[in-house]
């Protein structure tokens, strides 16, 4: 039988007819794939109730791929940042958010990103690669194990907001999550993992179609389609009616909790106007929330976050209209760990 090299691709029945056909017994299966998703090594040497031939023969027969922590940065504020390698020498980058009531994560789905927004930091790195969805569970499970060795808790919740569009690694992101949500490994709720998109159309329709449970962020960040196009070029085939549509056809196939994401920029779209076409989409979307995002400078880029003054007149002029409006304060920007920062520093 051929089995595949990556060790994780195998279910826990392909596990028991690789033992058997090797010789060993079946249980083995149970603790090989123990030390996978539920003690998540990172390394066959540490299955160590497996005898050192048999960790042997596993080395030789699979690979693991795993990440490795490459450093470690602690904001004032509490926000971890952690950068990772991967096997082949890429780095990508991992946050923990500490709220009084969460231990939020944000994983990265890409290495660098193709979207190219004129605002974000990730943007202007090349688009290297796809992470694999053993590299994005690895992030959530490292993760974790830091959450728990800095603030005594384990991850509650989990933000796809890190580095690359997860829509356009729809496959690998899937299969994460779904590893992330299993009952034999992190068992967490989809309820508590948020999957942020840029907006792509075909895609946003495309989990509907799957009927997936997580929720879903729109990145907005401008209400009408000549602004959006300055600043996210995705929109020129993606615009707003189409991403209106999709996500009406999301929420009708799911029932999961959408929030549209819209961050602040000095001068281009914080204006009354702006917040007036902004509650006029609102009214078009099952939206539960809009997240109003505090710009965080990033260096070499011309955009300023807006002034205090317009960012309340802003929320505000949503607040009286019933739009169920919060405003995100950037964390961990001293570490360049806040929303847009993520480049590999
Ligand atoms: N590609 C996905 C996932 C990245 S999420 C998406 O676009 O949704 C990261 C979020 O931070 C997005 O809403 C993004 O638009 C926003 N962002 C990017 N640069 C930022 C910055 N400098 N300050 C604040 N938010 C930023």
């Amino acid at each position: 039988m051929n089995y595949p090299k990556n060790i994780r691709e195998l279910s826990l029945d392909q596990l028991k007819d690789y033992f058997i056909a090797i010789g060993d017994k079946k249980f083995r299966a149970i603790q090989t794939y123990e030390w996978l998703w539920k003690k998540n090594a990172r390394d066959f040497s540490e299955m160590t109730n497996l005898s050192l031939e048999l960790r042997q023969k596993l080395e030789a027969d699979f690979d693991l791929n795993s990440i490795r922590t490459d450093f470690i940065q602690n904001s004032t504020d509490g926000t971890v940042k952690m950068r990772f390698r991967t096997f082949d020498n890429h780095l990508l980058e991992g946050v923990i958010i500490p709220t009084e009531k969460r231990f939020t994560a944000c994983v990265s789905s890409q290495i660098g990103c193709s979207l190219s927004c004129s605002f974000c930091a990730t943007g202007r790195m090349e688009r290297k690669r796809n992470l694999s969805f053993e590299e994005i569970y690895d992030q959530v499970a490292i993760l974790n194990e830091q959450a728990i060795k800095t603030f005594g808790s384990g991850l509650t919740n989990i933000v796809f907001m890190g580095m690359g569009e997860p829509l356009l690694n729809y496959k690998d992101v899937l299969k994460a999550i779904e590893r992330i949500t299993a009952p034999d490994s992190f068992g967490m709720s989809p309820k508590r993992i948020t999957v942020s998109t840029a907006g792509v159309a075909k895609m946003i329709k495309k989990l509907g179609d799957d009927a997936v449970r997580f929720n879903l962020a729109l990145s907005l960040h401008a209400a009408n389609d000549v602004k959006r196009n300055e600043i996210m070029a995705i929109n020129e085939t993606n615009n707003i009616k189409s991403l209106i549509e999709a996500l009406n056809y999301f929420y009708a196939k799911t029932k999961s909790a959408i929030t549209l994401e819209y961050v602040l920029l000095n001068g281009v779209n914080d204006s009354l106007q702006d917040a007036k076409e902004l509650a006029e989409i609102y009214k078009r979307i099952p939206v539960h929330t809009i997240n109003v995002i505090e710009y965080n400078t990033v260096e070499g880029i011309a955009f300023h976050k807006s002034d205090e003054n317009h960012t309340e007149a802003f929320v505000k002029y949503l607040a009286d209209r019933k739009v169920n409006v919060h405003i995100r304060r950037s964390r961990g920007k001293d570490i360049d760990a806040a929303c847009g920062q993520l480049a590999n520093k």
